[in-house]
C-alpha cells in the first residue's frame, strides 16, 4: 500500500490533498535574456493561505469569483514579503 502525505511548507503540518495549495513565486531580472526568471514553487495549507487574508474556498457564482480574485490579488501584494519570510527568505537591511 502506498500512502501519500501532503505537508504544508509553512506550517509543517500534515493535510488533506485538498487542502494544500501550490503556490508560485517569479522574480524577472531586467536585462537578462538567459535565466530570465528565477521561479520557486511551494506548497501553503488553507489555514496558512487564510491567515494571510487568501480566500479559498470555491465562489458560488462568476460575481463572487471576481470579488475573490481581486480581494486575493490585494492580499497577496500586500503579504508578499510575509510569505517569503515564512518560506524562510532572509531579508537583509
Ligand atoms: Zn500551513
Amino acid at each position: 500500500m502506498v500512502t501519500k502525505t501532503f505537508i504544508c511548507d509553512v506550517c509543517k503540518k500534515s493535510v488533506g490533498e485538498s487542502e494544500l495549495f501550490p503556490v508560485t513565486i517569479n522574480v524577472s531580472i531586467p536585462g537578462q535574456t538567459y535565466h530570465k526568471a528565477v521561479t520557486v514553487n511551494k506548497d501553503i495549507c488553507r489555514d496558512c493561505l487564510e491567515k494571510k487574508g487568501i480566500i479559498t474556498k470555491l465562489p458560488e457564482n462568476q460575481q463572487e469569483l471576481q470579488q475573490n480574485q481581486a480581494a486575493n490579488q490585494k492580499s497577496l501584494e500586500n503579504k508578499i514579503t510575509d510569505f517569503l519570510v515564512d518560506l524562510g527568505v532572509v531579508f537583509e537591511n
